[in-house]
């Protein structure tokens, strides 16, 4: 017989060894990464007008491979997509004081990388279904400041672009499609992170695929991925060679990715599509499991968009269950169950925001006499987004675990017997 009882009261666990780790990488990786230290050239980078400005052999490979993949006039790859970040809000031409709309639910790097040139993060609240940042809050949030929207597709769903890029068209603003957490989804016949004037993804460790730490910035625009390449690479010691007029925000950095990564990066965008389409499966066989539990709603996915499941996030109705999410969490989590989040991000409550400090100790860039006065932060300025984090959002996280057959048959079996017990929760 089946032992029924749950885990939390005593009974026996589904989930009795931990799933294995999800791991992207290979013995391709072990090779390409191999060749390159035997080579003996981890990084060819110059920061200067020279021949080397653009980097090594791996980089130009990579980048040339990146651009075919996504179909993309210009890659340019970083350090990290952090960086990735920092350099588009600076190749748009931000001033001091500029405002950039960010949806409240995304890594803290997007907002931050507004702060880094002195310009100011206005956090908008997100849809209610898809996470994504709404449409009419980023109307609501324009002022004469607005410079551009940063769009995030959260969890791996594509955001509205065809409304974003027309609400930006008509205010004479920017996109920044920030693709971390969705490579190789698609938005109509476009990959993510293809649609913003600049956009890209993130090779950080727990992303779909990754170099360890990395990032890919990508454009169709010839003047920004000029101004891109100058802030990866200590721009101002470069700049007299290009053909540039507007020196403003070429402050450079060292924002290059190593020969190593890229050649990892090269293995690991092969197999993008496979890891995609596999998890992508996985999704699907949970949503058709789970889908008649009472009070959850799974993840939808809009019409000419692929979700790729950076997270499997879901919405727990508590007053039609009459359970608690934290019940039901930590139920899933006495069943063995690992990586299930209450909740997200809500950066807008973050103390630097909360107590608009940031540059040293007076309020610098909020203060200064660029920016719009009273920019608020304030708890309520994202409804949706609050409310999802503090009763009904709950996610496994989908980079954590490998997920074979037998395990998906597992974490199904946990959610099922914890819905089957839920009285015994109440
Ligand atoms: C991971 C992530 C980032 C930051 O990427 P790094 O490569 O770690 O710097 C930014 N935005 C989102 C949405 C992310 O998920």
């Amino acid at each position: 017989m089946i032992d029924n009882k749950l885990a939390i009261h005593g009974g026996d666990k589904i989930i009795k060894n931990p799933f294995i780790k999800y791991n992207s990488l290979g013995s391709e990786e072990v090779e390409a990464a191999k060749k390159v230290v035997e080579s003996g050239v981890l990084s060819q980078f110059i920061g200067a007008d020279d021949r080397d400005f653009l980097g090594g052999e791996k980089v130009k490979e990579f980048e040339e491979l990146c651009k075919n993949y996504f179909n993309v006039k210009h890659v340019i790859s970083v350090n990290s997509w952090t960086s990735g970040l920092i350099a588009a809000v600076g190749a748009i031409g931000i001033e001091p004081g500029d405002e950039v709309i960010v949806p409240t639910w995304t890594m803290c790097a997007c907002p931050t990388s507004i702060i880094h040139w002195n310009a100011i993060p206005v956090f908008a609240d997100i849809e209610s279904e898809t996470f994504n940042i709404d449409p009419d809050s980023i109307i609501k949030n324009i002022t004469h400041k607005t410079k551009a929207i940063m769009a995030v597709d959260i969890f791996g769903h594509p955001s509205n672009m065809n409304v974003i890029r027309e609400i930006a068209d008509k205010h004479n603003l920017k996109v920044i499609s920030d693709a971390a957490q969705s490579p190789g989804s698609k938005y109509f016949n476009s990959y993510t992170g293809t649609l913003g004037d600049i956009g890209g993804y993130s090779l950080n460790y727990h992303k779909h695929i990754h170099t360890g730490e990395g990032g890919i910035l990508v454009t169709n625009d010839d003047l920004l991925a000029e101004k891109l390449r100058l802030i990866r690479n200590h721009g101002e010691a470069a700049v007299k060679g290009y053909n540039i007029k507007n020196i403003e925000n070429i402050i450079g950095y060292n924002f290059r990715l190593g020969e190593i990564e890229c050649a990892i990066g090269i293995e690991q965008l092969k197999k993008l599509k496979d890891l995609v389409d596999s998890r992508i499966k996985i999704a699907n066989t949970i949503t058709s499991e789970l889908n008649y539990l009472d009070g959850l709603q799974l993840p939808i996915v809009k019409e000419n968009c692929t979700h790729v499941y950076y997270s499997y996030s879901m919405k727990i109705n508590t007053t039609e269950i009459g359970v608690e999410r934290s019940q039901i969490a930590n139920a899933l989590a006495a069943e063995g169950l690992e990586g299930v989040a209450e909740g997200y991000a809500n950066l807008h409550l973050l103390p630097m925001y909360q107590k608009k400090i940031a540059y040293g100790s007076s309020g610098f860039p909020w203060n200064s006499e660029y920016a719009r006065k009273n920019i608020n932060y304030n708890k309520g300025i994202c409804p949706v987004a609050e409310n999802l984090h503090d009763n009904s959002l709950l996610s496994i996280e989908m980079c954590m675990h490998q997920l074979h057959d037998h395990d998906l048959e597992l974490l199904i079996k946990a959610f099922k017997k914890v819905w089957n017990n839920l009285d015994k929760l109440k």
